[in-house]
């Protein structure tokens, strides 16, 4: 099945659904790092519901979803764009983990930053962990922070990761059909796991909601993209500074960087690095005081 995101509309109420199906977007992940399998899970899932999420936002930029813990699971990071695009990291600390979100990350804290590209600010709202499930503490965040009301069924196996959410929409409609949230809560909460991963979008929607109006939208496409390049490892390596970056090669004799997300090498020689600090090279270079 392919990687897709498909919205949906209630009619006759403010409630929107989306469903997720990653394959390749999630493949990808998996093959540059062999996570447990309780924590592959996690992962898959959260991959996921970042896709969902991102999908709500009006704004063009990025969402980037962190879950931080003191147990045996240190930190998830997924990051979601307006364009449909996600990558995803995971630390952790022992190879035979086992367990739900609380026996993997203990006292954990959830984080969700938007980073809109143009204009706007960034914002960050953090919280404890709650719940048993990632949909839960993500659903509690999102009452909490946002007043918003919304469900989340999520998924992951070694191949496939997908997602079912639906959110009341801030504002009734006059003459809106007030119970149709609970129905449609009703109808969602009969979604199994195995359905989830293995019925195209389209067809989910057609079974659990047959008996309402449903306005389906054209099929997204969803990719797995890392947003690393050369030019940003440069620009952290200026943020260095001359001397710590003349230290790391007369120790190494060059600065090899490899991207977390997607294992990319980026490989800065002498000659690169006397670039990287030459003047009027790059526009981004920052004036250094001394
Ligand atoms: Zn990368």
């Amino acid at each position: 099945m392919k990687d897709t995101l498909q919205r949906f509309l209630f009619e006759n109420a403010a409630v929107r659904g989306e469903i997720v199906h990653l394959d390749a977007t999630w493949q990808a992940v998996l093959e540059r790092h062999d996570y447990p399998a309780p924590l592959r899970a996690l992962l898959g899932e959260m991959m996921a519901a970042v896709a969902l999420l991102a999908a709500t936002l009006k704004l063009k930029g990025r969402m980037i979803v962190q879950l931080q813990g003191s147990g045996p699971v240190s930190l998830l990071v997924v990051e979601g764009t307006s364009e449909r695009t996600l990558r995803a990291i995971a630390h952790y600390s022992e190879q035979d983990l086992q367990g739900d979100l609380r026996t993997l990350l203990g006292d954990g804290r959830l984080a969700i930053t938007l980073e809109p590209r143009e204009g706007g600010e960034r914002y960050q709202g953090i919280v404890d962990l709650s719940g048993d499930t990632l949909a839960d503490a993500l659903t509690d965040y999102l009452m909490r922070s946002e007043q918003l009301d919304t469900s989340l069924w999520l998924a992951a196996d070694a191949q496939q990761a997908a997602g079912l959410l639906i959110q009341k929409l801030p504002g009734e409609k006059s003459g809106a059909d007030v119970d149709l949230w609970n129905r449609v809560q009703h109808l969602s909460a009969t979604i199994r796991s195995e359905e989830l991963l293995a019925v195209p979008p389209g067809e989910i929607i057609r079974r659990l909601y047959h008996e309402e109006d449903v306005r389906v939208f054209e099929a997204e496409p969803v990719c797995f993209r890392c947003s690393c390049s050369r030019e940003r490892v440069a620009n952290m390596l200026r943020t260095l500074g001359a001397v710590e970056v003349h230290e790391i090669l007369a120790e190494q004799g060059a600065i090899d960087v490899a991207c977390e997300f997607c294992n990319q090498k980026y490989n800065f020689d002498v000659v690169d690095a006397e670039q990287l600090f030459a003047a009027g090279v790059s526009p981004e270079t920052p004036r250094t005081h001394h």
